[in-house]
């Protein structure tokens, strides 16, 4: 939805030339994500996924290590990990919250992990180490940090926050994204707020903030025409034409949150009066930004589903089911993973209903 300054943003973009790496709505754009969050500081780069692989490896991840993270996710995140040449290793989620279920993932690590001499946590089985957790937080929905970070804290692993789906969504009044050492957002065509293409990531440590602005941008040094560089780096900016369209849609979040919350009131009214399904709610104490607003049949029913989805796109109501796990795709499946059952069960239960602003005002 593009009602507020969009065209002005970007025809300035035209009009000064200053549409591609250098220009003011890069930097702006940037102290609006960081002012909106709370985060010290927000470095915007071309997608989501490639704003999770420098989150990533800024927080240690290195070949070979092991990183946790859901399998219920998207594939993003587990392509992310291997970017870095490290293996996804994959953990249930809770009902209540779609997301990392942290008191089972205790008790797994109780089981599988050991301390070394060097402070770091090892997988039993495999050797390798166990270096970060990734919590997603679902559709929007907080994953349950608190606890969480206790187990970050116990097992010394590095807590990488996907929030790619949750900008504007707070767990404690605390926004999404702003909990661990590096988190990414993203920014593509089908979030909250889009610019065409794009994504950042949010850290409170200025030495990784500044070796992220670094290293997405070819790790120039400064100077007024030598090309100097100083590491192999990469070419992750977000164009300026692209941050001029994010500071447009920033100025609309607000109301972008207002009608979400809305919508998801509607919904919730409608099918608390259907047998056979629920609507996806948050908890008490957080605040959701239903980006993605999603009911859950009573059961696991593969058939039911696919008929409720089959029906309602004839009807031309796009339903979506939620992402096959990622430990039963090709290239993931050998991956280690822990029990899965919630993750199987939800699968076959969720049902993602349209929840785009513009269908309430
Ligand atoms: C959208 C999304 C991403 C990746 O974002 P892109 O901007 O599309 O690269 C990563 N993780 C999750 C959970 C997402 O929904």
């Amino acid at each position: 939805m593009f009602q507020g300054r969009e065209w002005e943003y970007v025809k300035e973009c035209l009009d000064t030339g200053w549409v591609s790496s250098v220009g003011q709505y890069v930097d702006r754009f940037e102290r609006d994500l960081a002012a909106f969050t709370d985060s010290p500081y927000a470095i915007a780069v071309m997608n989501g996924t490639s704003a999770l692989y420098i989150s990533l490896l800024l927080a240690g991840v290195r070949a070979n290590d092991e990183v946790l993270i859901p399998s219920l996710t998207f594939v993003a995140t587990a392509n992310a990990v291997s970017y870095c040449g490290a293996v996804p290793h994959f953990i249930d989620v809770e009902r209540s919250t779609m997301g990392v279920d942290p008191v089972k993932l205790d008790l797994y690590l109780k089981d599988i992990a050991h301390r070394n001499s060097d402070g770091f946590v090892y997988n039993r089985i495999t050797g390798r180490r166990l270096i970060a957790v990734v919590p997603m937080h679902t559709f929007g929905h907080p994953v349950e940090m608190d606890t969480l970070m206790e187990v970050c804290e116990k097992y010394n692993l590095a807590l990488v926050e996907d929030a790619a789906e949750s900008l504007g969504s707070y767990y404690k009044g605390r926004h999404t994204g702003t909990f661990g050492k590096t988190a990414a957002l993203s920014f593509n065509g089908n979030k909250i707020i889009t610019t065409g293409g794009g994504g950042a990531i949010l850290t409170s440590d200025e030495e990784i903030a500044k070796r992220a602005k670094h290293i997405t941008t070819t790790a120039k040094l400064p100077h007024r025409w030598a090309f100097q560089h100083d590491e192999m780096a990469y070419n992750f900016r977000m164009p300026n034409i692209n941050a001029a369209l994010g500071c447009a849609q920033l100025e609309q979040l607000p109301e972008y949150l207002s009608r979400k919350r809305k919508l998801a009131q509607r919904y919730k009214e409608v099918f608390s009066t259907v047998d056979g399904m629920e609507w996806f709610e948050e908890k008490k104490y957080v605040s959701s930004n239903y980006w993605l607003n999603a009911i859950l049949l009573d059961k696991p029913d593969a058939s039911l589903r696919d008929l409720l989805l089959a029906q309602s796109n004839d009807e031309g109501l796009m339903t979506r089911p939620i992402w096959t796990p990622m430990h039963r795709l090709p290239m993931y499946k050998h991956c280690p993973q822990m029990d899965m059952t919630v993750t199987e069960e939800l699968e076959f239960r969720v049902i993602n209903v349209p929840s785009g602003p513009k269908l309430i005002s």
